[in-house]
């Protein structure tokens, strides 16, 4: 809630404080008086709340032209909307009789029952936005309704009409003008002017909109412009509308997606939209959702499609979406928010996890067809003509759209499809697709071969890698991973599931770390970057490491002798930084600092307090002459570090507690401790606190929506998994169920 405190409320505080200045004895004062706020003080305070910005005005106001049945809607900005706002539709318009009312609070045409808003299919029902308008801003509207010869214009404030309704010439439709926006709310005015960005969030709102309704016209220009930034017309086609707004790079780029489910007792929706494939980059995600029609936002629809995305198409992370979903009316509570901005839905995680599931298949199918194309063209699985066939002969792959695609990035694309998730395409083809996966990974070899030859060699070796992790996985194991529910942390390492009718213990930091261990093979030379906002002299990190290993870290004799191994470290990783750069995306730069690290998955930054402990290890447990070796060194100090360990500070939620108290408690001790460092040292317990329970709840958040959504992805747990305590059945619940029945 944005509610604006005016000048009188603060006048009064300040009173209050100079009260309290002239008399230092607290004498008991009586009560303060309750009284009744008068009307225009309720409904200006209202009206700060629905119309928050001038986009939230522009929103109601376009919703009652599409309420009023407009084909065109056209939209005027003056000066971020502050100076003007003025829509105009074709719309049914409004009564002469109504406009007396028109402004007035809660009246409307579309709700008369509260039951009626059980099934409302207007986008308004409060009656609430034009009269909200006229509490903070100059309403002007002019009308003309089917039966009438001539239109009527009238203005408004505070909800009252200003004069009688003035006859004039007008065209079919209503035009409602705000001017001053916010002329008395002098403290939102001011932060408005200087953020300047809302006519850009009207665009995209006038964008969305006309994605959506594609059999309505829409424009949207600055008062003056000769150019309108939103301009399209009725068309029959939803991929025309979106090319018109967001451009055909967009368009040429999306896939349909569908989804629908009509079972009373888990979920009854109707899904259908556009989403983008993985040629279409963008650095923020775009999610147009539409629920009954309804534009609206969902953050955990959001978070799941873009956690989908990050894990099969992580170069193309950031989708463009297009959603509308239809559910009966009755499952969808429209009346949760002041602006209508959310809904609430009957079975909404079901609903999103459907809708998850049919994104992840869809990206799936899309990269499998890419497989079926690589093995047409190279049955005989050789040589450079079975490529060469693929941008000439092959007219339906050798589009302008497909040649467009450079080299490189269908590399990208193949490596991040690793053998380790054939068993994906294999559960949705039928059998004998094995030979076509061994088909697809030598046409990868080959196409990178051709890229890049030095890479060959390495491939052998990583390739000898991932294959023992495949042939290591565990089934029953991967069955648990894949099909599991996360329910939470049971304690500091261990998190439970629930695997059909079973209870499981899993250990997060053995998971975490196998499933790093193989993302970094699968993501082999092909990392993005995290960028260390300072980059750390390796020296010292080594140093570090080498004093926190030390029993006896007061003593400092050895100092000498740890410097040296230091220095030593220090250099042989400078030598090896032109490898560890391009396979391991660890850059070292000049200096011998350390400045990037690779993302092994999406969304998930490792603890830089475990840095120097990974220093050290790649200094140290590194067999730099055997390539396997070395590589495989490499990429168990990586999932070490990125294993989602407990973090350093003991967790506060628990027994860890004790340890923010303690100081607290010796400062008690030591009376003759002055105040004020006593003060401060609290205070010092307390940031660390603050620090402790964000690493904890971080921590969290990446093991739910993180490590599980990936695992389930692309974990193939090792045999040693079933034995070496990493999972832990604790109860069947079949059997606890008879337990209970006894009782
Ligand atoms: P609500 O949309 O919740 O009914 P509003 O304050 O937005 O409340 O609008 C009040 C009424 O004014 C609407 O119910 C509708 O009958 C009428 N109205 C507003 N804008 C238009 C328009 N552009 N065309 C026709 N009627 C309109
Ligand atoms: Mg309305």
């Amino acid at each position: 809630m944005n509610l604006e405190m005016e000048t009188e409320p603060s006048d009064q505080l300040l009173q209050m404080d100079a009260d309290q200045g002239e008399e230092p004895i607290p004498v008991i004062k009586d009560p303060p008086k309750i009284h009744r706020l008068d009307e225009s003080v309720i409904s200006r305070i209202a009206a700060g709340e629905v119309i928050q910005r001038p986009v939230s005005a522009v929103k109601e106001l376009v919703e009652n032209s599409l309420d009023a049945n407009s084909t065109s809607i056209n939209v005027v900005v003056k000066d971020g909307g502050l100076k003007l706002i003025q829509v105009s539709d074709d719309g049914h318009g409004i009564r002469y009789e109504d406009l007396p009312i028109l402004c007035e609070r809660h009246t409307t045409s579309k709700l008369s029952r509260f039951e009626d808003l059980q099934s409302i299919k207007s986008m308004g029902f409060r009656g609430e936005a034009l009269a909200s308008m006229t509490y903070v801003g100059h309403v002007t509207v002019t009308t003309i309704t089917k039966a009438q010869l001539h239109g009527y214009r009238v203005s408004y404030r505070d909800g009252v009409m200003e004069h009688e309704p003035k006859a004039c010439a007008a065209v079919k439709g209503t035009q409602i003008m705000i001017e001053n926006l916010f002329y008395n709310m002098t403290a939102r005015r001011k932060t408005l002017q200087n953020s300047a960005d809302d006519y850009s969030k009207i665009v995209d709102l006038l964008s969305r909109f006309a994605v959506h309704y594609k059999n309505v016209g829409f424009s949207c220009r600055k008062h003056g412009a000769a150019r309108a930034d939103v301009h399209t017309v009725a068309s029959s086609s939803r991929l025309d509308a979106i090319r018109s707004v967001y451009g055909a790079s967009v368009a040429q780029n999306l896939m349909t997606i569908e989804a629908s489910d009509s079972d009373p007792s888990s979920s009854v929706f109707c899904m259908e939209g556009f989403i983008s494939n993985s040629n279409y980059f963008a650095k923020k995600i775009t999610v147009l959702l539409f629920i009954n029609d309804r534009l609206v936002e969902c953050s955990a629809l959001k978070r799941a499609i873009e956690i989908v995305y990050a894990a099969t198409l992580p170069k193309a992370s950031k989708p463009f979406i297009y959603m509308s979903i239809v559910l009966p009316p009755e499952h969808v509570d429209v009346n949760i928010h002041p602006t209508k901005r959310e809904v609430s839905l009957l079975n909404q995680e079901v609903i999103i996890e459907k809708i998850q599931l049919a994104v992840e298949l869809q990206l799936r199918n899309s990269n499998e067809m890419r497989t079926f194309q690589d093995q047409v063209i190279q049955p005989s699985q050789s040589g450079s003509a079975a490529v060469k066939k693929d941008s000439h002969s092959d007219p339906s792959s050798s589009s302008s759209k497909s040649q467009k695609v450079p080299v490189q990035m269908m590399v990208r694309t193949d490596s991040r499809v690793p053998a380790g998730r054939m068993h994906a395409y294999l559960q949705v083809k039928s059998s004998g697709q094995l030979e076509s996966a061994s088909a697809l990974n030598s046409v990868r070899t080959f196409v990178r071969q051709r890229r890049n030859p030095k890479e060959t060699a390495d491939l052998t070796s990583i390739q000898e890698l991932i294959d023992e992790i495949d042939q290591n996985c565990h089934s029953g194991l991967l069955d648990i991973v894949r099909y599991c529910t996360y329910v939470g942390m049971a304690d500091d390492f261990f998190a439970l599931l629930q695997y059909n009718t079973q209870l499981y213990l899993a250990n997060v930091v053995n998971l975490s770390k196998e499933l790093m261990y193989q993302q970094v093979l699968r993501r082999f030379a092909h990392f993005n970057a995290i960028q260390l906002s300072e980059p750390a002299p390796l020296q010292e990190l080594i140093m570090l490491a080498l004093k926190e290993e030390d029993l006896d870290p007061e003593c400092n004799e050895n100092d000498d002798l740890k410097e040296k191994i230091a220095e030593m470290n220090t250099q042989l990783l400078k030598e090896k930084a032109e490898m560890l750069e391009e396979y391991f995306c660890i850059h070292i730069d000049q200096q011998r600092n350390l400045s990037r690290l690779p993302v092994i998955l999406d969304q998930y930054t490792p603890d830089m307090d475990r840095v120097p402990e990974f220093v050290l290890c790649l200094g140290n447990d590194v067999d730099w002459e055997d390539e396997k070796n070395c590589f495989q060194a490499i990429s168990a100090a990586l999932a070490n570090f990125y294993a989602m360990h407990p973090p350093m500070l003991p967790n506060p939620s628990g027994d860890g507690l004790q340890f923010y108290k303690r100081k607290t408690d010796n400062e008690g001790n030591s009376s003759e401790k002055l105040e004020g460092k006593a003060a401060e040292e609290d205070e010092i317990e307390k940031e660390l606190l603050a620090e402790a329970d964000t690493a904890w709840a971080q921590r969290e958040w990446s093991i739910q929506h993180v490590l599980f959504p990936s695992m389930r992805l692309f974990l193939k747990p090792p045999n040693s998994m079933a034995t070496n305590g990493s999972f832990v059945q604790v109860a069947s619940l079949e059997k606890l169920y008879k337990i209970f029945e006894r009782c």
